[in-house]
């Protein structure tokens, strides 16, 4: 068996850090936005190389308290593109404002920039690009028409930690950027968690009350808050993955070039950008008839998946969007062909050869 992902090796080679990490927590009696919590949102701001981050409680929180900051609301529009987790477009819809989908690159699977100017309206007032699989979108053409079009960017990077685009780490570039802690992602918590980064001290300040029951003082409430926190005990946790996280994505990079030295010629391996590098959250490829493939090799023991095999705006919660089949070309045609096969910084490469080999057969 080749798991999809595996975080029980991950695990075993941190376990006793984690354990005296949690068991610092545990005996601090600082369960909520304690000292570790402080701490992680220090190294990781470093890290990024932002001003600020927060813990918030998850990447989906995140993107809804990133939007409710930039004051988007009921009658706003906001583009998210269709090829995406579903998370992206939710966080508009908790505000009251509106999804507007945006079709994707056939090469990096990021939004379409040359697509975006015609969506915008009166009406617009935010674009959430997504650093899909964990490469960067275009942000260069992002800001440009951002710019433009007087529109607020809220980067969605919870599939890009630590990706660059132009030597500059993604979480950067916008107003805000927000990033999850799923167990799987790149940097993973053991639960839920995410955080939100910005240059901006005005924008922390605020987003600082909103998390928080909308308070700056215990007590007195300027606005109406959230309960959205990154807890302490996944603070201490995040703190220890952080600090392996460069090596571990180089351990990813290293499984997709193998990937792709095998797969290279017979297979439409992942498009790589000279002025970005990625991440590689997820190895994603393109084949024909990818239902019959994925069945073959989930029968062989291979943990393959799909992201994502139903676009945004065929999803059933958006019918009364009024999108139809067809309105997204390459977003459709990506979410019939594209196949992920196991990745994780752990993978060894007997399991690269036997998930590429057993691939090509399958084809
Ligand atoms: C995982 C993910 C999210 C949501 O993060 P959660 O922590 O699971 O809420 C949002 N956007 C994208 C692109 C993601 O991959």
């Amino acid at each position: 068996m080749i798991p999809l992902v595996d975080l029980k090796k991950q695990y075993a080679s941190i376990a006793e850090e984690i354990g005296d990490g949690l068991s610092r927590v545990l005996t601090s009696s600082q369960y909520i936005l304690g000292e570790e919590v402080i701490k992680f949102e220090e190294e990781f701001a470093e890290y990024l190389e932002v001003g600020y981050v927060i813990g918030v409680g998850s990447g989906t929180e995140a993107l809804h308290l990133s939007l409710v900051e930039a004051g988007i609301g009921a009658g706003d529009e906001v583009i998210v593109p269709a090829n995406t987790y579903i998370a992206t477009a939710l966080g508009v819809s908790y505000t009251g404002a509106t999804p507007v989908f945006v079709d994707i690159n056939e090469d990096t699977f990021n939004i379409d920039s040359t697509a975006l100017k015609g969506l915008v309206t009166e009406k617009t007032k935010a674009i959430i690009p997504v650093h899909l699989y964990g490469q960067s979108a275009d942000m260069d053409e992002v800001m440009a028409i951002a710019g433009e079009c007087g529109l607020t960017v809220i980067e969605d990077a919870c599939q890009a930690h630590g990706a660059r685009y132009k030597d500059k780490r993604v979480g950067g570039f916008g107003r805000s950027s927000s990033f999850s802690f799923f167990p799987g992602k790149n940097l993973g918590a053991y639960g839920d968690g995410g955080a939100i980064a910005t240059n901006d001290p005005e924008v922390i300040e605020r987003l600082k009350a909103l998390r928080n029951y909308g308070q700056k003082e215990k007590y007195h409430h300027d606005v109406i808050g959230f309960n959205s926190r990154l807890d302490s005990m996944q603070a201490a946790v995040l703190r220890v993955k952080l600090r392996r996280m460069d090596g571990w994505n180089k351990l990813r990079r290293e499984a997709a070039k193998l990937y792709t030295s095998i797969l290279g010629d017979k297979v439409m391996t992942p498009a790589l950008k000279g002025d970005r590098d990625h991440v590689f959250h997820i190895y994603a490829v393109r084949v024909a008839e990818r239902d019959r493939v994925l069945k073959e090799l989930n029968g062989a023991g291979i943990g393959a998946g799909i992201h994502y095999p139903l676009p945004l705006h065929l999803q059933q919660c958006y019918r009364g969007l009024g999108y139809r089949k067809g309105d997204f070309p390459v977003t459709e045609r990506i979410a019939g062909e594209e196949l992920s096969l196991p990745i994780f910084p752990e993978i060894d490469e007997a399991s690269i050869h036997t998930v590429a080999e057993t691939l090509l057969k399958a084809l």
